[in-house]
C-alpha cells in the first residue's frame, strides 16, 4: 500500500563490453520527494548506474522501476520523460544557437507546441534564474549559467525524478551556491552523484555510498560523513 517508490533499483548488474563488471547488484530505493546523494570513489560505478536509470545502458540483471513503471525496451520513451538526467558536463546538453531552443528541444520532442511550449520553456528558465537569457547563445554564458541552463533543458520535460551527475563540479563558490539554492527551491525527488561531500551534506539528508559496483552504506548523510573509518575505507575525503 502507499505510493510507489519514486525509484526502486534491485540487484542491478552490468558489465561493459570489455568484460569489466562495473555494477555487481545495486539495491536502492528512493521515496517521492527525497533528495539522496550517491557517493563513492572514482570508478565505483556511480555514473554507470545513472545511465541505467533512463535506459541509456541496458541492465545485464536486476530491475529498475520509476514511479512503479519498469525500465524496459517498450517503456523507454515514458521512462525518459520520468527520469531527468543532468550530465556532468553541461556542454553535453547544449547544442542549439540559443538558450530558448535548447530548453524547448526536450518538451517539443514530447509533443508540446506553441504557447504551451513557450510557457514550459519560460517556467524552466525561471526556475533556474535564467529567464532573462533566453535569446543568448549558450556559448556566451559562464560555466555556472551553462550548468543551470542544462538543468533547465531537463526540467522543461517535467521529470518525476532528477538525476544529477556531479552538479557542483567545475563551479566557483558563488555559482556553486546559486545552484544549491536552485536545487533546494525546486523541491521534488533527486538523486545526486557527487564527490563534493559538503555539497551532499548541505543538500541531501540521505546518502548511499557505492564502491566496486555495490552499495556499501546507506543512511543519513551526517552519519555517513561522521564515520571516518568508512570514508577512509572507501577513499573518500571530507
Ligand atoms: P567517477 O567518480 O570517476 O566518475 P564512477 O563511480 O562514476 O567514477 P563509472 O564511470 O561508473 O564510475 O565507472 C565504473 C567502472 O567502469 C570503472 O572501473 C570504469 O573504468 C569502468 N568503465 C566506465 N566506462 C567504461 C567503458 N565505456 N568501457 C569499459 N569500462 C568502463
Amino acid at each position: 500500500t502507499g505510493a510507489a517508490p519514486a525509484l526502486e533499483v534491485t540487484g542491478l548488474t552490468y558489465s561493459y563490453p570489455d568484460g569489466h563488471r562495473a555494477l555487481r547488484g545495486i539495491d536502492l530505493r528512493v521515496a517521492p520527494g527525497e533528495r539522496v546523494a550517491v557517493l563513492g570513489p572514482n570508478g565505483a560505478g556511480k555514473t554507470t548506474m545513472t545511465l541505467h536509470l533512463n535506459g541509456v545502458l541496458r541492465a545485464e540483471a536486476g530491475r529498475i522501476a520509476v514511479g512503479g513503471l519498469e525500465v524496459a525496451d517498450g517503456n523507454l520513451k515514458e521512462i525518459r520523460r520520468r527520469v531527468g538526467l543532468v550530465f556532468q558536463d553541461p556542454d553535453d546538453q547544449l547544442f542549439m544557437p540559443t538558450v530558448r531552443e535548447d530548453v524547448a528541444f526536450g518538451p517539443a520532442n514530447f509533443g508540446l507546441r506553441g504557447a504551451e511550449l513557450a510557457d514550459r520553456v519560460h517556467a524552466a528558465l525561471d526556475a533556474v534564474g535564467m529567464a532573462g537569457h533566453a535569446d543568448r547563445s549558450p556559448l556566451h554564458l559562464s560555466g555556472g549559467q551553462r550548468k543551470r541552463v542544462a538543468l533547465a533543458t531537463v526540467l522543461a520535460c517535467r521529470p518525476e525524478i532528477l538525476v544529477l551527475d556531479e552538479p557542483s563540479s567545475n563551479l566557483e563558490p558563488v555559482a556553486r551556491r546559486e545552484l544549491a539554492e536552485v536545487l533546494v527551491d525546486l523541491g521534488g525527488t533527486m538523486l545526486m552523484v557527487t564527490h563534493d561531500l559538503p555539497y551532499a551534506l548541505q543538500l541531501c539528508p540521505r546518502s548511499v555510498l557505492i564502491d566496486d559496483g555495490t552499495v556499501v552504506a546507506d543512511g543519513p548523510t551526517a552519519e555517513l560523513l561522521a564515520d571516518t573509518d568508512l570514508l577512509a575505507r572507501h577513499r573518500l575525503e571530507l
